[in-house]
């Protein structure tokens, strides 16, 4: 039986946001969880992800995925322990991580939640919602599959101190490529290219970024990893190769616009460039496109971790309550690194 007077304290979704989120858009609830029936478990969150596709998940514009409702709690992935358990294959004291949103206590079937894939002697059980989970499944299925790189070529990468970036980044460099990273600010591009090393990193918003970005490519760009859209890819644009390819992974610069971008008045150039130069961009969502390929993911990338090849960063906030003015700072890169809220101690 769980215990009664174990409190569940919980975000919901208490408003749709226009244009950036607000605070108010959360509301903190708290509830007695019921207890226990047969082949369920109690969880305790660990530690809560918050993800840029979040935001997306706010709106109910159509979407790959299905809106949180109004009062529904926010989605997200996190790593919890097994507090109880009348399932047969969860035990107490087992670390798993899944799908049990922004709250400090969930219930589950075991049909959301999967044992933490993270061997043991790595730091923290927070990797696996970072370099070793979901934003770093994204960076290696997105740069080997559909960005295909080849050794000498030149890659470039937005958000590069990020979850996603900084993997794509280091994983180039380890197949022997150009790496230059984009990323908003002179300590997050100086952490870019002397902590992951790549070879150069440029920051968006200086008033010469596109020519700096132009110069730190010389060869032009083979592979650009698009995580972030607006004058990022209007930069990029220009120095494609014949035959670069475009991974579209992610477009965060423009999830708070509350109407599509206008200016089709910039389409028929873009579509000049894609045609002549023969450039191949592909849109993927990881888990669809690539959810069976966890184990191979988790092959390749176990051994660089831990032989520091691919390094990584989280920026750890504490409490859950702290999490909506934490996801509201991602979107507006005040992360640096992985955002994840500690929710309870490991
Ligand atoms: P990050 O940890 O990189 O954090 C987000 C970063 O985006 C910010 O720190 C900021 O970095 C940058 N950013 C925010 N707003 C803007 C803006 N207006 N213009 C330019 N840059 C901005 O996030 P993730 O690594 O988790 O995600 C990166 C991208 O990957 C996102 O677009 C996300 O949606 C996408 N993604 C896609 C998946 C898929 O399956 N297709 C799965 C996972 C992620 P800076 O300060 O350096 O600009």
């Amino acid at each position: 039986m769980s215990d009664p007077l174990t409190l569940n304290q919980r975000f919901v979704l208490a408003s749709r946001p226009v244009g950036a989120p607000t605070p108010e858009n959360f509301r903190l609830e708290r509830e007695a969880l019921p207890d226990l029936e047969d082949g369920q478990v109690l969880l305790k969150t660990l530690y809560l992800s918050l993800d840029p596709y979040m935001r997306g998940r706010m709106s109910d514009a159509p979407s790959y995925a299905a809106p949180v409702q109004i009062g529904e709690v926010m989605t997200g992935g996190a790593v919890s322990r097994v507090e109880q358990s009348r399932h047969p294959k969860f035990h107490p004291g087992d670390l798993v991580v899944g799908a049990t949103g922004w709250q400090s206590h969930s219930i589950s079937d075991g049909r959301n939640i999967i044992p933490i894939p993270i061997p043991s002697g790595l730091p923290s059980p927070s990797m696996a919602l970072g370099v070793l989970g979901m934003p770093g499944m994204t960076a290696y299925m997105g740069l080997m599959d559909i960005g295909q790189p080849k050794e000498g070529e030149t890659l470039v990468v937005a958000a590069a101190s990020g979850a996603v970036g900084s993997v794509v980044g280091q994983v180039a460099k380890i197949k022997g490529l150009r790496a230059v990273g984009v990323a908003g600010g002179a300590e997050k591009c100086k952490y870019v290219v002397e902590e992951l090393g790549f070879d150069a990193c440029i920051d968006h918003k200086a008033p010469d970024f596109a020519e700096q970005l132009a110069k730190a490519c010389p060869n032009g760009i083979d592979i650009y990893y698009e995580n972030v859209g607006g004058h990022v890819f209007d930069a990029v644009v220009p120095l494609l190769n014949p035959k670069a390819r475009i991974p579209l992974c992610g477009l965060i610069a423009g999830y708070n616009a509350s109407e599509a971008p206008k200016g089709p008045d910039r389409l028929p150039a873009l579509q000049r460039t894609l045609l002549t130069k023969r450039v191949r961009i592909q849109g993927f969502i990881v888990f669809d496109d690539y959810g069976d390929r966890q184990p191979e993911f988790i092959s390749a990338m176990v051994p660089w971790v831990r032989d520091g090849k691919v390094k990584f960063r989280e920026d750890v906030v504490d409490g859950l309550e702290q999490a909506p003015q934490a996801f509201i700072g991602l979107l507006e890169g005040r992360n640096f690194g992985k955002l994840v809220v500690k929710v309870a101690q490991d």
